[in-house]
C-alpha cells in the first residue's frame, strides 16, 4: 500500500480505532459441557457463524488485526469455524493447542490423566506439524488450578514447556492463583525454556500487586484480561501499577470476551470485543496503548 493509500485507510477508522492490533485472549465458542459429554454436534455451525461474524466485524473496523481464540479442545475449540470466519471478516483468528486441567480437571480426556508430560507434549507438537482441520495452532493454551498445583498440572506445565521447547510457541496458561503462577514459571524455567514464552493468564484475580511485580520481574508476560465495564477501574490500576514499577513490557490486556454459549438458547450472551478500543485505552496514557496493543502482544506471540 502506498503512504497516500495508508494514510486514507487510517483515517477511514472510526474514532478511538487503534490499527494493526492484537486481541490476545478472546473467545468465540465455549461449551462447558465437560470432555466425557463434548461433541461438535452439540451446536449448529452455521448458528455460531452468524453470530460470531458482526462481532469480529465490529472490532475489525476498530483496527484489530488478529483475535487470539483462547478455547482449548474439549471445551469448544474449533478451527474449522475459526478459518471460516477469519476468511470472511479478514482478521487473523489464531487458534491453540494444549489442555485445560482448571475447574477440577472436569475438561480433561481421559489420556490426559494416564499418559506422561512427553506424551502429551508430543500429541500437541503433531497438531502444530499437521495443523487442526487445516489450521495450525499459534500458541499453547492451558490451563491449571490453585497452588500447590496439582500432579496433573505440573503434568501439564510440563507438556506445555517441552512443547513449547520444540515448536518455540508461546505457553497461555489460565492459572488460578499467584501461588500457582510462581510454580509453573519454575517448571518452565527447569525445562529450559525462557520465562518470555510464558503468559500468566488471568492475572486480575491476582489481588496481592507484589506478586504481579515478582512473576513480572522473572521475564513473563502478565496478562490482565476480562476487561468489561465492571471490572475498569481495578484493570486501570493494575496497569498503572505495572507502568509505575517500570513493568509496562512485561504486561498484556485482554478481554476474555464473547462467546457462543453452547447449550443456550441463541448461544446466550455473546459480549462483543469492541470495548477496549472504546472505553479502556481512552482511561490510560495515548503512548500506552501501542505497545500494549501492538508491540507487546507481537513479542509475546510473535508477529505471525
Ligand atoms: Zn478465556
Amino acid at each position: 500500500m502506498r503512504r497516500r493509500e495508508f494514510l486514507a485507510a487510517l483515517a477511514a477508522l472510526p474514532a478511538r480505532a487503534l490499527a494493526d492490533s492484537i486481541l490476545v485472549h478472546e473467545h468465540v465458542l465455549v461449551d462447558f459441557i465437560g470432555a466425557d459429554k463434548i461433541t461438535t454436534g452439540r451446536y449448529d455451525a452455521g448458528e455460531v457463524f452468524r453470530a460470531a461474524k458482526p462481532k469480529l466485524e465490529e472490532v475489525a473496523a476498530l483496527g484489530c488485526r488478529r483475535l487470539q481464540e483462547c478455547t482449548p479442545n474439549f471445551l469448544g475449540r474449533d478451527p474449522a469455524l475459526l478459518k471460516r470466519l477469519s476468511e470472511a471478516v479478514g482478521i487473523d483468528i489464531w487458534t491453540n493447542t494444549g489442555l485445560y486441567g482448571a475447574r477440577n480437571h472436569v475438561f480433561l480426556p481421559e489420556y490426559a490423566k494416564r499418559e506422561t508430560a512427553d506424551q502429551l507434549a508430543r500429541r500437541w507438537i503433531e497438531e502444530w506439524r499437521k495443523g487442526v482441520d487445516g489450521v495450525k495452532p499459534r500458541f499453547i493454551k492451558i490451563g491449571v488450578n490453585r497452588a500447590p498445583l496439582h500432579e496433573l498440572d505440573r503434568k501439564l506445565i510440563r507438556a506445555a514447556a517441552l512443547c513449547s521447547r520444540e515448536t518455540g510457541l508461546t505457553i497461555a496458561s489460565h492459572t488460578g492463583d499467584g501461588g500457582a503462577a510462581l510454580e509453573q514459571v519454575e517448571v518452565v524455567v527447569e525445562a529450559k525454556v525462557a520465562a518470555s514464552r510464558f503468559v500468566w493468564v488471568h492475572a486480575q484475580s491476582e489481588k496481592d500487586h507484589a506478586i504481579h511485580e515478582k512473576v513480572a520481574r522473572l521475564g513473563t508476560w502478565v496478562e490482565f484480561d476480562g476487561i468489561s465495564p465492571r471490572s475498569k477501574e481495578w484493570h486501570v490500576e493494575c496497569v498503572r501499577f505495572m507502568a509505575g514499577k517500570g513493568l509496562l513490557s512485561r504486561t498484556l490486556i485482554s478481554q476474555d470476551a464473547g462467546w457462543y454459549h453452547v447449550g443456550e438458547p441463541g448461544g446466550g450472551n455473546y459480549r462483543g470485543y469492541g470495548y477496549v478500543y472504546t472505553d479502556f485505552l481512552p482511561a490510560l496514557e495515548e503512548n500506552w496503548r501501542g505497545q500494549l496493543m501492538r508491540e507487546n502482544p507481537a513479542q509475546a506471540f510473535g508477529k505471525g
